[in-house]
């Protein structure tokens, strides 16, 4: 009878381990207002886009360190960085402390001047030095398998030509005014667009509302998407109509914290665009109130206090996919269309 069930047991637990294996999980590491995104491709391949902050000894680098541990990686392939900021290139000294990086990914060299943005350029040359290094440009394919990554934005270029089935005439662009020139590294974010099967996700980093407007008109570059990294922590200079509404998410999330990002026009934007089924979020935004918030549900830490929970994605082939709130164990199935 025992032996019945052992072999039951570990029968169930070799189907988990098999069905785990051809998916793709995403991890939004709650790093309080910058970015942490960790990619597990079906392959086993992993890429971690941005580290979050330095300094709070250990605290980003620790998350990303702890998640890692219970996705069962033991190093990052490829590191992206989006770009030089402090809640996103800040941590790489510290995440190369705790887990092995490959390749590190960037736009290039950073093009802000003055001595805080020199120290944390220089911070993060010295920390991936001697490691592979890759300079991408629009169109470059990351190289990880089991899924395909291609960039569409880095060093404020953009592609030129629309990714595979993208390129309808964009009608939201009419009713998207331009914003004041942004000329900090935020428009120079490295982004990325992920399919695996006939799933996909965007991820721009903390591109701008005026190089989302470039990349989407008049024409749609992208096409449409199943999940989108909602841009700049939910801030209102990015996340304009012209994007989020053209490239139609079924479900936003949104790596806010409690103080940073989730401005109320820029969820308005989120929660009227076509087809929205779900909008997740990191953090109980304070600026917006119950109003400019999603259902405490589908939001990971609703206490100011550093609860540090993360979101977990898991995507399937065939374009369905679902998302888990650790905090509440509370998930939610989106069925492939
Ligand atoms: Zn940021
Ligand atoms: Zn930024």
């Amino acid at each position: 009878m025992r032996l019945t069930l052992a072999l039951l047991l570990s029968l169930s637990f070799a189907c988990l381990a098999q069905a785990r294996s051809k998916d793709l999980q995403v991890y939004f590491i709650d790093v309080e207002g910058g970015q942490s995104t960790l990619l597990v491709a079906p392959s086993g391949q992993t890429v971690l886009i941005d580290a979050g902050w330095a300094d709070n000894n250990y605290r980003d680098a620790n998350r990303i360190a702890a998640v890692a541990k219970r996705a069962k990686v033991k190093k990052i392939d490829y590191f992206i960085l989006t770009h030089y900021h402090a809640d996103h290139a800040g941590g790489v000294p510290q995440l190369v402390d705790r887990l092995p990086v490959e390749t590190f990914i960037d736009h290039g060299v950073s093009r802000e001047t003055g001595a805080n943005a020199e120290h944390l350029a220089a911070a993060y040359q010295k920390a991936i030095g001697g490691k592979n290094h890759i300079v991408a440009k629009p169109g470059d394919p990351i190289p990880v398998k089991g899924i395909e990554g291609i960039v569409v934005s880095a060093d404020g270029n953009l592609i030129t030509v629309p990714l595979p089935g993208a390129g309808q005439q964009n009608p939201y662009c009419a009713s998207t005014p331009d914003k004041e020139k942004d000329t900090s590294e935020n428009a120079r974010s490295l982004g990325t667009v992920w399919t695996f099967g006939k799933f996909r996700m965007v991820d721009l980093g903390d591109l701008t509302w005026n190089k989302e407007k470039e990349l989407m008109c008049p024409v749609n570059r992208i096409g449409k998407v199943d999940v989108f990294v909602v841009s700049h922590h939910g801030l209102d200079w990015s996340n304009s109509p012209a994007l989020v509404h053209a490239i139609a998410p079924r479900v936003a999330i949104m790596d806010n914290g409690a103080k940073k990002g989730g401005s109320p026009s820029a969820v308005e934007v989120l929660k009227s665009s076509p087809g929205l089924e779900a909008l997740w979020q990191l953090h109980f935004a304070d600026a917006g109130g119950k109003e400019h918030n999603t259902v405490d549900s589908y939001i990971a830490n609703i206490e100011d206090a550093d609860t540090g929970y993360y979101l977990e994605l898991t995507a399937h082939e065939d374009g369905s996919f679902e998302v888990y709130n650790p905090r509440n164990k509370f998930s939610r199935s989106y069925p492939a269309k």
